[in-house]
């Protein structure tokens, strides 16, 4: 009998194979008692655990392929930092010796403290490093069990198109499992903002997480399907069910392959309104597929991934070398930078943490420019980075998060003060760097025709703007039916930043992920927005669309769905838009 569990989609893609069960946290430690004269021999054999751990991680780290994103041996690096950390390397001796108990109850300890600090505080970038601390913890486990073997030890072609199923996977066996040409992975835990899901979708392995309790339905070497764009995991599916699967799988591979004879044709309505399609990047990686997919520049750099897996922020010359080698990538194309918007889901070790109580709003409190005008320091830094790096090619700069005029004129006066302090220092800019704000708050959609004045280019971040106007959390599982991009209010917010960008004669952007999505296209085109800043991935398929929407006749269907009541009225009036003619 056919099983079907759902999960989280996480990365796209169709896969079929036999599972490989990886069991990271089914590690069974229990407490005896040693006398006094074994501690130093325990204590040894806790050593012994953690310099084997400490080796697994940088045998790994050497097989990280050539072609793979830096971040990766980043992620790496701070599982070898944690190893070195007083609080796991150390403490776990001290309780041998006090406690005269065995090395693994005196871990297991350490790690339950640790884990229930993470678990006090409602953040989900934390809980990765709860995660982080279990994998730790579970290695040098291991080590010390002399349990089977893990991910690395396992001979590649044994995993060579299987789909490995696991509690949670770590990074380090992300990448791996691209290495060894893994077809598809799916964790019982994680959520898409996890650092695993960030790789899946960044080195292309189909994948879905939070099937919680999967394990209970999928055994080692059964059969299963994995519909990464769904979230969908079919255990033991019969003949009829492959078959679907596979004509699904060929037809999205078909699809993906077709879509590239569009690379280089110039986007626009089939009535004729030229449209501008760009890029949205996290890692560095990504750059090279901009390119790819014809786009027209980057129209958002997620700066804040440079920030992440170190212990320190980036100065001013890493800031300026990773421009740079981006923009040598683009070789010409228009870099968008978007300044650091840490805080809320998003924190990092080494910048701008915060101090001082656990605030039970992040997402409602110091983020992004928030954050930025607060710790001026690091947002100069940034600042005279992005200032430099555009004496080398095109480069824009994007604030995230504004909310009102004044902390647009401190950012607008704090680069008049940059750009005199280079020129004192005989450092090249662009004296003519255009700067954007990001409309993702209510207060600034409402108020975007004061912004416009003030500003080169406008972009609208969905995300946050749906977040916050209906005032749920956007990594909150239990409200997330209120996410809806298709809301009255979220609509007329975007229609009157359109409105307001067009008054003042500057181009408006989208670069949510509402801009990515097919079903939004022409609704959005209807609505006048002439840029879209979208995934890679989907690049061509918006393209695609736009080509094949006659803009002026959904202006009357685009004036009733402005007017609907409701997110389903709206719906049901955007199914006339997208239904092709018959
Ligand atoms: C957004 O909010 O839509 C956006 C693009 O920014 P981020 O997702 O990084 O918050
Ligand atoms: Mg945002």
């Amino acid at each position: 009998m056919t099983i079907s569990i759902q999960g989280v989609s996480v990365s796209h893609g169709v896969a079929i194979g036999s599972v490989h069960i990886i069991q990271h946290d089914q590690l069974d430690v229990y407490e005896y008692k040693i006398h006094k004269s074994q501690i130093n021999d325990e204590i040894s054999r806790f050593n012994d655990a953690v310099a084997s751990a400490r080796q697994q991680l940088r045998a790994i780290r050497d097989h990280i392929p050539a072609s793979t994103s830096v971040d990766i041996s980043a992620f790496i690096d701070t599982h070898l930092l944690m190893l070195e950390d007083i609080t796991l390397a150390e403490e776990p001796k001290r309780t041998i010796k006090e406690r005269l108990c065995n090395a693994e109850w005196a871990l297991k300890l350490q790690r339950d403290a640790l884990v229930n600090v993470f678990n006090e505080m409602a953040d989900s970038y934390l809980s990765t490093r709860r995660d982080d601390v279990d994998h730790v913890v579970n290695r040098i486990l291991r080590a010390l069990l002399k349990q089977k073997p893990l991910l690395h030890e396992i001979p590649d072609s044994h995993l060579k198109n299987r789909i490995i199923v696991a509690d949670d996977l770590t990074p380090a066996d992300t990448v791996l499992m691209q290495h060894y040409g893994i077809a598809a992975f799916a964790t019982e835990y994680g959520g898409p903002t996890s650092h695993t899901a960030i790789l899946a979708r960044s080195l292309g392995i189909p994948a879905v997480v939070g099937l919680h309790n999967a394990q209970c339905f999928i055994k080692n070497d059964d059969l299963v399907i994995i519909d990464g764009s769904t979230g969908v995991v079919l255990v033991d599916p019969d003949k009829l069910t492959i078959a679907f699967y596979e004509k699904k799988q060929l037809g999205e591979k078909r699809y993906y392959s077709s879509l590239g004879k569009l690379k280089n044709v110039p986007t626009a309505t089939e009535d004729g309104i030229a449209v501008t399609l760009t890029a949205n990047i996290e890692l560095p990686k990504d750059f090279e597929s901009v390119r790819d997919v014809g786009a027209k520049g980057v129209g958002l750099y997620r700066t804040e991934f440079l920030y992440m897996n170190r212990e320190t922020s980036p100065d001013e010359e890493e800031h300026l070398e990773a421009y740079v080698n981006v923009l040598k990538i683009l070789r010409g194309l228009p870099l968008t930078i978007r300044t650091l918007d840490l805080g809320a889901d998003k924190q990092v070790d080494g910048a701008g943490n915060q101090t001082g109580p656990i605030r039970s709003n992040p997402a409602l409190g110091l983020r992004a420019i928030r954050l930025c005008l607060k710790e001026t320091e690091l947002f100069r830094t940034q600042l005279r980075a992005i200032l430099r790096a555009s004496a080398y090619g095109s480069v824009r700069i994007m604030i995230p998060m504004l909310t009102n005029i004044q902390e647009l004129q401190q950012v607008l006066q704090m680069l008049v003060d940059l750009k005199a302090e280079l020129d004192n220092q005989s450092k090249a800019y662009d004296p003519d760097i255009k700067i954007g704000g990001m409309i993702e708050v209510p207060a600034a959609a409402i108020c975007a025709h004061i912004f416009a004045k003030k500003l080169d280019f406008l972009s609208i971040g969905t995300n946050d703007l749906i977040q916050y106007t209906m005032a749920i959390d956007r990594v909150n599982d239990e409200v997330n039916y209120l996410y809806d991009p298709l809301h009255p209010a979220v609509l007329r917010l975007i229609h009157m930043t359109i409105k307001a960008g067009e008054e003042a004669n500057i181009p408006v952007s989208m670069c949510g992920e509402m801009a990515g999505d097919k079903e939004h296209t022409q609704l959005l085109l209807a609505l006048g927005l002439r840029e879209f800043s979208v995934h890679t991935a989907s690049l061509l398929e918006i393209k695609k669309i736009i080509a094949h929407t006659n803009t002026s006749k959904w202006i009357p269907l685009t004036k009733k769905i402005l007017n609907a009541a409701t997110g389903a009225e709206v719906n049901l009036l955007l199914q006339q838009m997208n239904t092709p003619p018959a």
